[in-house]
């Protein structure tokens, strides 16, 4: 059971996950959840820096499409400045909103990874979708009430995972 939350990597921010690192492990799409891993939750847009990501991911081959459990409009005006498609009202944790970037993508779930700050939501997700997952760390500490719960429950999983597994640990 525990090992449905455990992440296949561990990063401190999306910016510590290279292109080369991606490309070493077959990995050549990544689904991304948006709130505090690309952009903090309680800002609009994104930064010049995750245009630079985006960019560098672009110049590897490597497509950047993001799931979110947010609407349509919060995601479309985040991305405003970016070309990146996305999938809203995902539903994390369940599978819907990865299998339909899978679906409507023809994605290889063996070359696909999702990158999010949630165990509970994104790496779970993930895990049930049998795709690779990358942990990374919230954007900022003070989440929206409606992930508090989550965050709580991780503390209690983080723990159980950092027992089971020796490779638990933030590159
Ligand atoms: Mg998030």
């Amino acid at each position: 059971m525990i090992s449905m939350f455990k992440p296949s990597w561990m990063f401190r921010d999306i910016y510590h996950v290279s292109p080369e690192f991606l490309a070493g492990n077959h990995i050549k799409y990544v689904l991304t959840d948006l709130d505090n891993t690309l952009i903090p939750w309680n800002q609009i847009a994104g930064d010049e820096k995750l245009a630079e990501w985006l960019k560098e991911m672009k110049k590897y081959g490597i497509k950047v499409i993001v799931v979110s459990n947010n609407s349509y409009s919060r995601i479309e005006h985040a991305l405003v400045d970016y070309d990146v498609n996305f999938v809203s009202r995902a539903l994390k944790p369940l599978t819907f909103g990865i299998d339909r970037a899978i679906r409507k993508y023809s994605l290889n779930r063996k070359e696909t990874v999702m990158i999010g700050d949630q165990l509970m939501t994104d790496v779970f997700s993930a895990n049930n979708s049998r795709i690779n997952s990358i942990l990374v760390k919230p954007l900022v500490n003070n989440d929206s009430w409606t992930t508090w719960f989550n965050r709580f429950i991780e503390r209690f999983v983080f723990q159980l995972l950092k027992k089971k597994y020796s490779d638990i640990h933030w590159q």
